[in-house]
């Protein structure tokens, strides 16, 4: 198949802005090309891809993440979106002949909405649960086109926007390179909380788990709400949490792989949770709420531990519990699931279905 793949409109590639889109759109770029597929992107302006990426930067204005506004929000479109203007490119590259379908990982009505329009069949891979009225709209349209045209990466997610959705759409899961993640046997002490530092994300959380335990939290990540932080390190005053920035994969992987155990304390429907697999991929056990696709990723007991959400107390009590985790076990578990050509595979069969 020849694909275009239309990227998040709420931050160039590399930026973190995207948060896990930026890994899984990287991930099934190389993975799709590795099974014959190709592929070329179409991201705003200052995105950065590998050399081999063929991308077609695209300006404008960067649309305001879904996450930071109220579900029933009108929706915002900026003077001269990026996405309307990558939208723009996307139908114009689709009459050319050379390409057979579109991936969309857009979080936004608009690819939904104007598929229609495209002389190519749309796929869409949705990225985050349900978050606002218009999107819940958008994704029922299209999936009574075609129900085929949707995919979710977790069962999880893909309730959150209703029963009669989540019957209808393809569950792909999420996958990443194992190559670029260091199996490391012997950690240090420390807990990590790789996450965009925002409210739903549980930052709070992340400090209170510090408190409770002693041990010190790194947390990974864009910065996206300084105001979270600042309150949660007001709120606990003797919680040992250390910003360690936005870190490129390489980089973090390798501190994460010295981590006790990953951190898992979102406050919404995580739709996978990219840092799970990382972090398993490192020998690193994750201990998550029961929420969302964390959840489905962890093997409770065996990979690390799923706790009821906004239970602190039993994130802490499952740290005492880490000594009975085999970290070879997760590295396992991601090798076995989780891998680049696992992950593409599903979504080649799925885009496969799709252009029928
Ligand atoms: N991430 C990163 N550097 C950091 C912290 C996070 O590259 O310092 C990446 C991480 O690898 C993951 C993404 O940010 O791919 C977060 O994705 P996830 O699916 O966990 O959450 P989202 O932000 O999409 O809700």
């Amino acid at each position: 198949m020849r694909i275009i793949c239309l990227s998040t409109p709420v931050g160039p590639l590399g930026s973190g802005l995207g948060g896990g889109v930026e890994l899984t759109l990287r991930t099934l770029v190389r993975g799709l090309s590795t099974l014959g597929h190709t592929v070329t992107v179409v991201a705003p302006v200052d995105s950065h891809v590998a050399p081999t990426t063929t991308i077609e930067r695209v300006g404008g204005a960067l649309h305001v993440p879904s996450q930071t506004l109220d579900r029933s929000t009108p929706p915002v479109v900026p003077d001269d979106s990026v996405l309307v203007n990558m939208w723009r490119r996307v139908t114009e590259m689709s009459r050319s002949g050379n390409f057979d379908i579109v991936l969309n990982f857009a979080y936004d009505a608009l690819p939904f909405v104007a598929s229609r329009e495209c002389p190519i069949p749309v796929a869409h891979l949705v990225s985050m649960g349900s978050l606002s009225d218009e999107m819940d709209r958008a994704v029922a349209m299209a999936v009574d086109r075609s129900s085929r045209c949707v995919a979710m990466h977790s069962h999880a997610q893909a309730r959150s926007f209703g029963r009669e959705i989540a019957g209808r759409v393809t569950v792909v899961a999420s996958g990443i390179d194992l190559s670029a993640y260091d199996y490391v046997e012997a950690p240090d002490t420390s807990l990590a909380f790789v996450a965009r530092i925002s409210r739903e994300k549980g930052v709070r959380d992340a400090f209170a788990v510090a408190t409770l335990t002693g041990r010190v939290v790194n947390a990974f990540g864009v910065m996206e709400d300084r105001s979270v932080w600042d309150d949660a390190a007001r709120e606990f005053p003797n919680a040992t949490v250390e910003y360690r920035g936005f870190l490129t994969t390489d980089v973090l992987q390798r501190e994460l792989g010295r981590s006790a155990a990953l951190i898992m304390v979102h406050y919404w429907v995580e739709a996978f949770g990219n840092v799970a697999i990382e972090a398993l991929a490192c020998g690193v056990p994750v201990i998550t709420y029961d929420r969302g696709g964390p959840a489905e990723i962890v093997h409770h007991g065996r990979t690390g531990f799923v706790v009821p959400p906004d239970d602190v107390s039993a994130v802490a009590g499952a740290v005492d519990r880490l000594g009975t985790i085999q970290r070879r076990d997760c590295r396992s578990d991601v090798e076995d699931r989780y891998s680049e050509q696992a992950f593409a595979g599903r979504v080649a069969a799925w885009l496969a279905a799709v252009g029928r």
